[in-house]
C-alpha cells in the first residue's frame, strides 16, 4: 500500500509517496528532494514526534513563550497541552530555563522561549 505525505522538515515541504507493506511498515519513499525527508517519513510512519511551542502563564499574569526542548509522540500532544494550560511560570524563569521537567510523561522538559522579565 502507498501512503501519501508532505514533508515537513523544512518549507520546501516535497510532497512525497510512502511504500508500505502489509503490516504498514515503512519499506521506502520517493518524492523527497534530500535524505532528510526520508527519515522524516520512516519517522511518520513508525513513531510520529511533533515540536510543540506555546504559551504559560506567569505568576504575574504574562504568557511566557515556551516550545518543547525536543520534538515529543504526536499522541501526547493533547496531554501536554493540558499540562501546559495548568501550568504557572515563576517571573524569574529565563531563555532556556525549564517550565516543566516532564511534558506529559515523554522525559521531554518544556523551556522558556523568552525572559519572562521582558514581557
Ligand atoms: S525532503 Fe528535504 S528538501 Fe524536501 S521538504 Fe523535506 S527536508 Fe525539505
Amino acid at each position: 500500500m502507498t501512503r501519501n505525505l508532505t514533508c515537513i522538515v523544512c518549507p520546501r515541504g516535497c510532497e512525497m509517496t510512502v511504500l508500505l507493506d502489509e503490516n504498514k511498515k515503512f519499506l521506502s519513499a520517493e518524492g523527497n528532494a534530500c535524505p532528510r525527508g526520508l527519515s522524516y517519513a520512516e519517522s511518520e510512519c513508525t513513531a510520529p514526534v511533533r515540536s510543540l511551542a506555546s504559551t504559560v502563564l506567569t505568576e504575574s499574569g504574562k504568557l511566557l513563550p515556551v516550545k518543547s526542548a525536543s520534538p515529543i509522540p504526536k499522541g501526547k500532544l493533547f496531554d501536554a497541552m493540558r499540562e501546559i494550560r495548568v501550568a504557572l511560570a515563576p517571573d524569574t524563569l529565563c531563555v532556556g530555563d525549564v517550565v516543566l521537567a516532564d511534558l506529559a510523561g515523554t522525559g521531554v522538559a518544556l523551556v522558556a522561549t523568552a525572559n519572562a522579565a521582558d514581557l
